[in-house]
């Protein structure tokens, strides 16, 4: 959009830009920003700072950093480089990054630590509070960029996935130019971090809380730069309603071309509810066969592509008015081929025949994901109430952190949910479609140990309420739990597939799995199945209730405990009462008032450290990263700290050098 433009339509909206237009690019400077990513979090950022770039005048070059290895190497980059990288497993770099990671640490065995003398960057990492290394992966290249002699211009800034990336990263692009203004010895020259004032005197008709102006605001916010169309989108005239299995495998393989195994297709054999119906969450267990051979271990995990919500795709065609056109087959152009956003799905739409409601059924996240700051900004733009298009930008400021974090991301509220409460918002579609980040694959560790794969998962359900207009479900569970026999489904092997286990087998084994988190380890007693008794093999489960949630119960208890070194379970949400129950098992396994894994674990913590400290052995846990994971590391060191004499930071530390030994290992998500 022209300035001028911007200008009318800011005044004409009594909100005021200051301070910002006036700004003139004058030179251009060249950068490179490099980035490392597993999830495509990292790219996606750094194709947004690619564009902002471009807007504050700099000539960016794109980068992915499995370009870069002993043959390529970093000093070859002799500009100043924004370097976004994300952490992995148990605080490992990205799987694309380990060759570059590698290659530097040779180098640095080699060379006397000048090696990046010239080398000039910027660094933003990112992690997630929830898992034990918080952004390792990116600290681990600070830490050799640093050895070898580079500088670091700006940051490093740490952003947390725990509790929103965008807290980090959006005042880390602020003051990004600035920082390489500054690089350029040129400060203050220009500048993204907008200023804007907002009129909060009429407060807007109350439908939920993410409609009502945050009184406590100045007029004043810092909101993120404004991220302009450059797609087009043309509509052929041809409709196509249905896609089948080769449409949509050609569309998956675009959309996922770094896939290792390419995209298969699986075929449901039996898909069953495991849990009672009483149960607090329903379980699946989902049996299938795929079209080719897949090489797995048990550990491995597979990634699953499943659509949205049909119903939601539906509602939120009908909500942009596209309804007569959501079966016409579009092409999208870009009319800025140096700006990164959305040209993925310009590919993607030319390679492809194409309607909207397949790209939004298929291609795009709708829920939260997308909404990060930047969108709620783009949303402000195409509001013509006053009152809505201020609370947008309220959202998208740094000032309002704690207001889009509570109820966008905690409430995981969809778009769906945000153009049901800001009914004036009216986003064109091909600008919409820039702004949507793709759809990713959710991930089911495998217990299977043949050709019948299998997963179990929990059906995620999410009530309305507050900020939630609707009812609905976990996108992938929500999918898969209504598959039914024969129907066919789309996956991918896991590309990192960091949780395989140790192949010393005399050492012993303690497994520790509440929930779904047992799904690998039955993969890998089964794979054990006739030398169980000869292994060194502890495990602990948890659920809430005997008679409702015990997953896989009959097989633990009649084939694989008796095996065991030691078999525990607890339980959560149920009383054991020797009077009144008449099961044998809950005597022999269940400690009492065990409510949690860690409630056994501490009841058997010599034995924990005996087999850890004195016979060298393996911790594995699988789960939830929100608690669980936390509080059984926790545990851990109690345990240490009670049977060694350790103090906690000493026993923490035996825990980190466990994990860094690949002793103490976890998959786990939050
Ligand atoms: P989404 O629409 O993505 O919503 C998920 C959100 O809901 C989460 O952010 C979380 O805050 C919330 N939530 C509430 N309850 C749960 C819950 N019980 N599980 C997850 N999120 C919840 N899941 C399994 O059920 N079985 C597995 O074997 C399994 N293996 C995994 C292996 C790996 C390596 C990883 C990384 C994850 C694994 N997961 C497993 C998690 C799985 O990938 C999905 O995240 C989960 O099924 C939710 O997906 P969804 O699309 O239905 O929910
Ligand atoms: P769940 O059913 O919610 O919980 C299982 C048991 O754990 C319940 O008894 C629960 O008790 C208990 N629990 C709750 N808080 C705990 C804590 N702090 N410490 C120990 N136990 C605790 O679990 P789930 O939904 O199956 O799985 C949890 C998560 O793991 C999900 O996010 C799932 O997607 C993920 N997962 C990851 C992998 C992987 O990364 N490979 C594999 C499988 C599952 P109460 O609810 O009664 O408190």
């Amino acid at each position: 959009m022209h300035n001028l433009e911007i200008i009318f339509k800011l005044i004409f909206s009594q909100v005021q830009v200051t301070g910002y237009l006036g700004k003139m690019v004058e030179v251009s400077k060249k950068i490179a920003i490099i980035y490392a990513t597993q999830t495509g979090q990292a790219k996606t950022i750094a194709e947004t700072i690619n564009d902002e770039a471009i807007s504050n005048g700099f000539e960016p070059v794109l980068y992915d950093i499995s370009q870069f290895g002993r043959q390529r190497p970093l000093n070859q980059i002799t500009d100043p480089v924004v370097f976004v990288c994300s952490t992995t497993g148990d605080g490992e770099v990205p799987e694309s990054a380990t060759r570059c990671y590698n290659s530097l640490k040779k180098i640095e065995a080699e060379s006397d630590g000048n090696f990046l003398k010239n080398f000039n960057y910027a660094l933003l990492g990112l992690g997630d509070t929830n898992y034990t290394q918080f952004c390792n992966g990116p600290k681990l290249f600070h830490q050799k960029f640093q050895n070898l002699g580079a500088k670091c211009f700006y940051g490093p800034s740490w952003a947390d996935d725990g509790t929103g990336l965008d807290v980090e990263v959006e005042p880390f692009i602020q003051g990004l130019w600035d920082a390489l203004d500054a690089f350029f010895q040129n400060a203050n020259q220009h500048s993204s971090n907008q200023k804007i004032q907002i009129n909060t005197d009429q407060l807007i008709s109350q439908l939920n809380k993410l409609s009502i102006i945050n009184p406590n605001l100045s007029s004043e916010l810092s909101v993120p730069e404004y991220v302009e169309n450059h797609l087009k989108i043309n509509f052929i005239d041809e409709e196509k309603k249905n896609f089948d299995i080769n449409d949509l495998k050609n569309i998956f393989s675009h959309m996922y071309p770094q896939s290792s195994s390419g995209i298969l297709t699986a075929t449901v054999i039996d898909n069953c509810l495991i849990s009672d119906k009483l149960a607090e969450k329903e379980c699946y267990d989902l049996k299938f066969s795929l079209d080719e051979k897949l090489q797995y271990e048990p550990g491995h995990a597979v990634d699953c592509l499943c659509p949205n919500d049909e119903n939601e795709v539906e509602q939120l065609l009908k909500r942009l008015n596209l309804e007569d056109k959501k079966d016409k087959i579009f092409c999208l152009e870009s009319n800025n081929p140096s700006k990164k956003l959305g040209q993925t799905y310009v590919k993607l739409s030319q390679q492809n025949k194409l309607t909207l409601k397949a790209f939004f059924k298929y291609c795009v996240d709708l829920r939260w994901n997308s909404l990060k700051k930047n969108f709620f900004r783009f949303l402000s733009e195409y509001s013509s109430d006053v009152n809505e298009k201020n609370r947008l930008l309220q959202l998208s400021s740094r000032e309002d952190n704690e207001e889009y974090h509570n109820l966008v991301r905690e409430m995981h509220t969809s778009l769906l949910d945000v153009l049901n409460t800001f009914k004036s918002c009216q986003p064109p579609v091909d600008h919409l479609i820039q702004m949507l980040l793709a759809l990713n694959p959710r991930s089911y560790s495998l217990c299977s140990n043949n050709d019948q794969l299998e997963f179990v998962f929990n059906l995620v359900k999410f009530k309305k309420e507050s900020t939630r207009t609707y009812d609905r479900l976990g996108i992938a569970t929500g999918y898969l739990h209504k598959l039914k026999k024969h129907d066919n489904f789309f996956l991918m092997n896991r590309k990192f597939q960091n949780f395989t286990f140790p192949s010393d087998e005399d050492k012993p084994l303690v497994m520790i799995g509440p929930g779904t988190g047992i799904a690998p380890f039955i993969g890998y007693l089964r794979s054990k199945k006739e030398t169980l008794k000869n292994l060194n093999l502890y495990l602990f489960y948890g659920c809430r209730d005997p008679n409702k949630d015990f997953l896989f119960k009959d097989e633990i208890l009649n084939q694989l405990a008796p095996n065991l070194k030691l078999f525990s379970v607890s339980f959560s949400r149920y009383v054991y009462d020797k009077t009144t129950c008449c099961d044998d098992y809950i005597e022999k396994y269940h400690v009492k008032e065990s409510k949690y894994v860690q409630d056994s674990i501490r009841f058997y913590s010599k034995e924990m450290v005996r087999l850890i400290d004195e016979q060298n052995g393996y911790v594995y846990v699988c789960g939830d990263a929100k608690n669980m994971s936390k509080d059984v590391f926790n545990c851990f060191v109690e345990c240490l700290t009670k049977e060694l004499g350790l103090s906690s930071q000493d026993a923490n530390a035996y825990l980190m050098n466990m994990i860094k030994t690949k002793r103490y290992k976890q998959d786990i998500w939050a």
